[in-house]
């Protein structure tokens, strides 16, 4: 069964129609379906609406949060209500065409674990458009995961891969790039692109600040979130390094330029180089000592981590099973 989540955040005029389309794709090609409307929080009757599409249609269930919590806590509790085996999400706002469900379903066939939509016409302001580019090309030069369209709300993936990722805060942007991390194939596919009827973006410019952050935090915990030391503490024990021998420098510097000065000039072995020079106002000193305090507070942070994931990490973080023999 297919289990198709929506995210509804103030989309009221759009619920109607988008169930009659999803209704008109699956019903004659007898894909059997469910339809989870999660209504995040609107204020403009939504959920009402939601309320007559489940009683009129015994396919379409709602789940409504107490008050807005964002589209990835929307997604997680409707995975989590999930009952089919092949999960897709797509936005409420009838961008995404549900003509395309087929061709979805007919990717994962293929063997394919997750299959990305990929707006190529996209028909959305300049101002998303172009930004959208650049942040596709950094997350696949950062996470190996070349997609054009990362953040496209249309995808489908297998139940499987929804009990391995938490999607919190807005990490739904990253389900193909978590998901690769943990060794799921990873596809995409052209998907035609409608622009908004009704309603409004919720989403403005700043996703892109944060989207950038967030791309950080996936690297750091696909790359190290099982091992957070071996980032910090390496970077810590660089710090480290670099001062211990900016140190070791100046205490040089200190013994034979300054402190054993004299006695070395009166054995004649002073030379220009160890010239009497106190070390107490040299930048090298306040720089050694910052880097060396940096290199210790990293390695501490870095054992903190460490605490927090050996005492939190659930079994499933560390490795992802793909199958297993039966009988
Ligand atoms: N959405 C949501 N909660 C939010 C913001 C958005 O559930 O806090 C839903 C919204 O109703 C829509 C989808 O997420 O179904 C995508 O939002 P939008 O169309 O505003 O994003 P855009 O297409 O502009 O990227
Ligand atoms: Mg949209």
């Amino acid at each position: 069964m297919l289990s198709i989540i929506i995210p509804v955040f103030n989309e009221h005029e759009s619920l109607v129609q988008l169930h009659a389309e999803i209704t008109q794709v699956c019903v004659p090609q007898l894909i059997e379906h469910e339809i989870i409307f999660v209504d995040d929080g609107s204020k403009d009757g939504s959920w009402q609406i939601i309320q007559q599409l489940s009683q009129s249609d015994p396919k379409v269930s709602g789940i409504r949060f107490r008050r807005n919590f964002g589209k990835a806590a929307a997604l997680t509790a409707g995975l989590a209500a999930a009952k089919g085996d092949l999960l897709m999400m797509m936005d409420a706002d009838l961008q995404d065409d549900p003509v395309e469900i087929p061709r979805f379903i007919a990717r994962t066939k293929e063997g394919f674990d997750v299959v990305n939509g990929w707006k190529v016409r996209r028909l959305d302001p300049w101002h998303k458009v172009y930004p959208s580019k650049v942040f596709n090309w950094m997350v696949g030069r950062l996470t190996g995961l070349k997609l054009h369209d990362h953040n496209c709300g249309f995808k489908c993936f297998r139940k499987a891969l929804a009990g391995e990722i938490r999607l919190y805060g807005e990490l739904h942007r990253f389900v193909p790039v978590l998901a690769f991390a943990r060794g799921f194939s990873v596809s995409e596919i052209e998907v035609h692109h409608r622009s908004r009827q009704f309603g409004y973006s919720k989403y403005g410019f700043n996703r892109f600040v944060r989207g950038f952050l967030d791309l950080l935090t996936v690297k750091f915990l696909t790359g190290f979130g099982q091992r957070p030391q071996h980032l910090l503490g390496t970077t810590g024990l660089l710090c480290f390094g670099a001062g211990t021998l900016g140190l070791l420098y100046l205490a040089c510097v200190w013994m034979f330029g300054h402190a054993l000065h004299p006695m070395l000039a009166q054995i004649g072995l002073a030379s220009k180089v160890w010239e009497s020079h106190p070390i107490g106002g040299r930048p090298l000193l306040a720089y050694s000592v910052a880097t060396l305090l940096l290199g210790a507070q990293l390695l501490s942070l870095g054992f903190l981590a460490e605490l927090i994931v050996a005492n939190t990490s659930r079994e499933t973080d560390t490795f992802s099973v793909a199958d297993r023999t039966h009988g």
